[in-house]
């Protein structure tokens, strides 16, 4: 007799003969295969199966309103009526600017994308051509999406990081040019003589330091005060560029996370949050530096372009959601997660266990010791680290229905409540009790 399959297993054999490895990214994966989304609103999220889940991930923190934030569907419905792509520019995209620009305080003019990635590519880019320099610092083990470039040292680990005095500039795919790592120069994060040393010793090739200010992969820990100020006069002495990554972290302040540093960013990239539920990316600056993406200039430094670029659907989903998400619902939203924090840490007291809490705004994530990490090499997991995190997710996806980042990380929304909070946090101690 044949085994009965699940839907999800039944979908995922299928798959596998027409999209490679049966997914179109790696993170949707849980073993031994995917499970299927069939329906989503609000904090919750439906399976093909019919399980009902609360929602902790929110597409990869993207999603600051939940699924299907009402304002943003009806929006986004009556522009739909109105056209969903148009080759000319579009008023939605100017207000939207508009509103980005009066946002924060580091953004002068603004380029919309379609991706993180792209974003993040586009500010490369715009560093080199600025600076006439072809070498990007990047923090080791820093994730800033998939430009060949930004994904050097993405996966740092003993056994290939080399010294803490010079970390090594690992390419993440095979085939990888070498000329890709050669300009990527890493930098330990959060440790200010060391990356002072390593920029040094290359200064006048940089064109510019990136920084996410909450890296998720380095730990998600904050950026000390002292390391970005550091960074940010080396930057100033130096001729290169200070540009911050805060395609996850812009939604930790009104302003992004740069509000909480003294020290404005030359360059930003931006996603997730900003496209409402839809695809977006955008990297927003100093006019002087923007400028290199001005037609109008003499010499154009850097050609730009892209079919779906400020679509004004995804403008519209955006515009929206970002009103939305004003300085009430940032204050309001922080204080529920710091609710959580402090809900999970009696959790970790009443249960003795060593599991830290690393994070900022609306997202913290989980550690397997007893204090949380400072650095990446201090964050790294090793694969029995890693097997235990997989199974408390899987403890929490499959008996507590709580869907959370493969990272043990949760990004909350604005239509959260103490009810989801409480729910988290009671499935969090059983989870932690079955596999003390
Ligand atoms: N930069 C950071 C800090 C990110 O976390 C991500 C995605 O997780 C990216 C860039 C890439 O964004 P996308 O997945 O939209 O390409």
């Amino acid at each position: 007799m044949s085994q009965k399959l699940s839907n999800s297993e039944k979908l995922y054999r299928q798959a596998q003969k027409v999209l490679s490895g049966g997914v179109s990214r790696n993170t949707v994966f849980r073993q031994p295969y995917p499970n299927y989304a069939n329906t989503a609103s609000g904090c919750y999220i439906t399976d093909i199966e019919g399980t009902v889940r609360t929602d902790f991930a929110n597409n990869m923190a993207a999603l600051i309103h939940g699924h299907s934030f009402p304002p943003i569907v009806d929006a986004v419905i009556s522009q739909l009526k109105k056209g969903t792509a148009y080759t000319l520019a579009s008023e939605i995209e100017l207000s939207f600017a508009k509103h980005l620009i009066k946002r924060v305080q580091s953004f002068e003019r603004i380029r919309f994308v379609n991706s993180g990635t792209e974003a993040v590519m586009a500010m490369i880019k715009a560093s080199r051509a600025y600076t006439g320099r072809a070498k990007i610092a990047k923090a080791e083990g820093s994730y800033h999406g998939t430009y060949d470039f930004a994904e050097v040292s993405q996966t740092a680990n003993p056994s290939n990081w080399g010294n803490i005095d010079n970390p090594s500039s690992v390419p993440l795919a095979h085939g990888t040019p070498p000329c890709v790592s050669n300009d990527v120069v890493i930098y330990p994060y959060n440790d200010v003589e060391r990356t002072l040393a390593i920029l040094d010793k290359q200064a006048a090739d940089i064109a510019c330091v990136i920084i996410d200010p909450v890296p998720h992969r380095v730990g998600m820990v904050p950026g000390n005060q002292e390391f970005v100020e550091a960074v940010y006069n080396w930057t100033r002495e130096n001729g290169a560029l200070m540009v911050f990554d805060e395609v996850i972290t812009f939604r930790v302040k009104y302003g992004g996370a740069q509000e909480n540093y003294k020290v404005s960013p030359d360059l930003t990239s931006l996603g997730k949050i900003i496209g409402g539920g839809f695809p977006v990316g955008a990297v927003a600056g100093r006019e002087e530096v923007m400028k290199v993406f001005d037609p109008h200039e003499k010499n154009l430094l850097l050609p730009h372009s892209g079919t779906f670029s400020a679509n004004p659907i995804t403008m519209t989903a955006g515009y929206t959601a970002m009103q939305y998400f004003d300085k009430k619902a940032v204050t309001k939203l922080n204080r529920i997660t710091d609710g959580a924090i402090g809900q999970i840490r009696e959790v970790i007291k009443l249960l003795d266990i060593p599991v830290s809490i690393t994070g900022a705004g609306s997202m913290f994530r989980m550690h397997l010791r007893p204090t949380p990490p400072n650095t990446y090499r201090e964050a790294y997991e090793n694969q029995e680290v890693k097997k235990l995190i997989n199974e408390l997710l899987d403890y929490m996806y499959y008996k507590e229905n709580i869907l959370m980042i493969n990272t043990f990380s949760c990004m909350l929304s604005t239509v959260m409540t103490q009810k989801e909070i409480d729910q988290l946090t009671e499935g969090l101690y059983r989870a932690f009790k079955a596999l003390k």
